[in-house]
C-alpha cells in the first residue's frame, strides 16, 4: 500500500490518498473500458486486482475494534463516476472483505482475510435472498444439512455478481434435518468456492446494464462446505453486525453516478443552457443533494457497528434517498442532453440504465420502504 493515506478527509496530510489513487486509475485505465464493460464483452478482473494493489479493498477492515468505511465509499464513488458496473463490482469485493473481516472463524480469517483485502482473490456476495428473507419478503433458497466436518448445501441463487471460476462469495443457507425439514431457527453464513465441481455458474440473460459484472445464476448440487468456510454458525447476529456496512458501502455507487450526471448537465450548459434553464431540475439542486448525502454517508461510515435503532433508520433512509436521487439525476441528465444523450455512444443513456440498478439492487427501493415502515 506504500504511503497512501486512508482518507481524503485528512486534509492535513498532503500524501495521495487511496481514494485519489483509485480516482486516477479510474480516469486513466477504467474510462477506456467502460463501454465494453457495459456491453458485457469485458469483465475487468485485472483492473480489480490492480485496485487491490493500491489498497482499495483494505481500508475498511476493522483495526482492533472499530471500522471506518469512509475511504472505501470515496473510492467506490470515484469508480462510479466513470463506470457504474465497476463501482458495483467494487461493492461486491468490499462486501466479501467485510464478511471475512467480521468473522470469528480464525481459520477462515487466516486463509482468506488478506487474500480478499489485497484483491489476490476476487468475489462477491449472495445476500439478496437472505436479506429479503430476514425482512419477511421471501424464503431462503439454499438448504444445508450438518455432516462430519461441515455441511452439505443444495439450492440455487438466481444472480450473484463479480464471479468467475476461481472466485468466492458469502451467502446463507437454512439448516434442515435428515428428513429435509427445517431445523428451528438455524441459518448459517458461509463462503461458497466457485471452483468446487458441485457448484455451477450459469451466465444470465442479458441485462439492461451491468452485463460485464461477472453475474451468474449459481446452483449448489450437494456441495460439501467444510467448517473452514463457515463465516458464522448463527447467521442472524452476524448479519445484524454487518448489515449497516453492507448498505452504507452501496452509497459510493450512487454518489459516483450522481456526480457524473451533474457533470453531464454542466457539459451541455454552454450550448443548451439558454433553454435547459426551463427544465424543473437543475444541476445546482443535485449538487446540494449530493453534498448532503456525502456528509451523511461520511458521518455514518465512521461508526458501522452502531446498534442504535435511530442509526439503523438513518442508514436505511440514506440508502433509499440515494436510490431515488440516482434515478432522478440520470433522468435530468437525459433531458438536459436532449438528442446528444439519446445517442448510444453518449454515456447519458448508460448512466440512466445504471441508475435503475442502484434503485433495484438489494435492498431495493420497495424493500427499503418496507424496512422503514416496519421499523
Ligand atoms: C445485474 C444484477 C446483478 C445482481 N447481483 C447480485 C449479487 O451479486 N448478489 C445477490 O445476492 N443478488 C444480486 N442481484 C439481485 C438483486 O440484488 C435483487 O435481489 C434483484 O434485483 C431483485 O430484487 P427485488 O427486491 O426487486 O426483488 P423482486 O424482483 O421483486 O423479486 C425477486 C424474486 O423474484 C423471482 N424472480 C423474478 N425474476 C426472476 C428471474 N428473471 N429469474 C429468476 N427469478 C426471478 C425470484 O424468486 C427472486 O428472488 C443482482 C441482480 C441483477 C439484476
Amino acid at each position: 500500500m506504500g504511503s497512501l493515506a486512508l482518507s481524503r478527509v485528512d486534509i492535513a496530510d498532503p500524501a495521495p490518498t487511496i481514494a485519489d489513487e483509485v480516482a486516477r486509475l479510474a480516469r486513466q485505465e477504467l474510462a477506456p473500458l467502460a463501454s465494453a464493460i457495459d456491453a458485457g464483452s469485458v469483465y475487468p478482473g485485472e483492473f480489480l486486482r490492480r485496485l487491490g494493489e493500491v489498497g482499495a479493498w483494505a481500508s475498511h477492515v476493522p483495526q482492533e475494534g472499530p471500522a471506518d468505511l469512509r475511504c472505501a465509499i470515496q473510492s467506490m464513488a470515484a469508480l462510479g463516476e466513470i463506470c457504474g458496473a465497476t463501482a458495483f463490482m467494487a461493492w461486491c469485493q468490499n462486501t466479501l472483505v467485510w464478511y471475512a473481516a467480521n468473522s470469528t472463524n480464525m481459520k477462515l480469517a487466516t486463509r482468506f482475510g488478506d487474500a480478499f483485502s489485497s484483491g489476490r482473490v476476487l468475489g462477491g456476495t449472495g445476500l439478496s435472498n437472505p436479506m429479503k428473507s430476514f425482512f419477511g419478503i421471501e424464503r431462503l433458497k439454499l438448504k444445508g444439512r450438518k455432516v462430519e466436518g461441515g455441511y452439505v448445501v443444495r439450492g440455487a441463487l438466481p444472480w450473484v455478481s463479480n464471479l468467475g471460476p476461481d472466485h468466492y462469495f458469502g451467502t446463507i443457507f437454512e439448516r434442515e434435518d435428515e428428513d429435509g425439514k427445517p431445523e428451528s431457527g438455524g441459518t448459517v453464513m458461509f463462503l461458497a468456492d466457485c471452483s468446487d465441481p458441485a457448484i455451477t455458474l450459469t451466465p444470465c440473460k442479458p441485462f439492461l446494464a451491468m452485463d460485464g459484472t461477472g453475474t451468474y445464476g449459481v446452483q449448489f448440487r450437494d456441495v460439501f462446505v467444510p467448517d473452514e468456510l463457515i463465516l458464522a454458525e448463527t447467521a442472524a447476529p452476524f448479519v445484524k453486525k454487518i448489515r449497516a456496512g453492507f448498505i452504507l458501502l452501496q452509497a459510493g455507487m450512487g454518489l459516483g453516478l450522481m456526480k457524473d450526471c451533474i457533470n453531464i448537465m454542466d457539459e451541455v450548459h454552454a450550448p443548451l443552457g439558454h433553454v435547459n434553464r426551463y427544465l424543473p431540475q437543475q444541476p445546482l439542486q443535485f449538487r446540494e443533494l449530493y453534498a448532503e448525502f456525502e456528509k451523511e454517508a461520511m458521518t455514518l461510515a465512521r461508526d458501522p457497528y452502531n446498534e442504535d435503532d435511530s442509526y439503523w433508520r438513518r442508514v436505511v433512509a440514506l440508502r433509499l434517498r440515494i436510490g431515488d436521487a440516482s434515478v432522478a439525476v440520470a433522468h435530468a441528465a437525459m433531458l438536459h442532453c436532449g438528442a446528444r444523450g439519446y445517442l448510444k455512444s453518449h454515456r447519458a443513456q448508460r448512466r440512466l440504465r445504471e441508475a435503475y440498478f442502484v434503485a433495484i439492487v438489494t435492498p431495493a427501493t420497495k424493500q427499503l420502504r418496507k424496512m422503514l415502515a416496519d421499523a
